[in-house]
């Protein structure tokens, strides 16, 4: 647990120093025994101390006295209920994302990296007010078969396996979003086809080669 609790901390500072998510915004969760260890409530990272982690159980039981979780601990526990293989995820407002996000748009195959958050497109979650389980609704719609999506006029979520990898999604989602607002100044990209992408899918899951 500590393992885990010190690795949250070490991510929770990258959000800022990589510039994934200012100050106190997005969150970052760990699965762990029956439930997660999620980032507190409105705490600016630069100041996150181990007790600050607070532990939720997958029925979505805390101990206040312990301290508050993430606002967004309902979409993470509706993520780790529905989803077998997450075991890690991320929250982040990153710049670009968000700003696609907020023409309430996905982003389409105008690349294959898209194949990244596992299908042909990154949906786009309906808005719904922070913290709510109608948002929390919305985004398991916006995952069906995928490991990232935005969330309307918000930002974005990454889930992963472990928190090096869920990291590193929200990472390539927030690269994704900057080249394709980038292509859209220069008018309409050309959409690769559901033919190509389902080759670059398979393709795709022999293509890392480091954790
Ligand atoms: P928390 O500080 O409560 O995690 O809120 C940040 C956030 O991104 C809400 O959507
Ligand atoms: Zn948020």
């Amino acid at each position: 647990m500590k393992n885990l609790i010190s690795e949250i901390i070490r991510y929770s500072k990258m959000l800022n120093t990589k510039k994934l998510s200012a100050l106190r915004s997005g969150n970052i969760s760990v699965r762990y025994k029956n439930g997660f260890l999620i980032t507190p409530s409105g705490k600016k990272y630069s100041t996150l101390k181990s007790k600050d982690i607070v532990f939720v159980s997958l029925d979505g039981k805390f101990d206040k006295k312990k301290g508050i979780p993430s606002s967004e601990w309902k979409f993470h526990q509706d993520i780790y209920k529905n989803k077998k293989d997450a075991k890690a995820i991320v929250h982040a407002h990153s710049t670009n994302a968000t700003a696609v996000s907020t023409h309430n748009k996905g982003i389409p195959s105008f690349h294959y990296m898209v194949a990244m958050a596992g299908g042909h497109d990154i949906k786009c979650a309906k808005y719904a007010t922070f913290g709510t389980r109608e948002l929390s609704k919305n985004v398991l719609r916006a995952l069906k078969g995928r490991k990232a999506c935005l969330i309307a006029n918000h930002g974005q979520i990454a889930f992963e396996d472990n928190l090096p990898k869920a990291f590193e999604l929200a990472e390539e989602v927030e690269n994704i979003s900057l080249q394709y607002i980038t292509s859209l100044k220069l008018g309409k990209p050309r959409i690769l086809s559901i033919a190509e992408m389902n080759k670059v899918l398979s393709k795709a899951k022999n293509y890392k080669k480091d954790s």
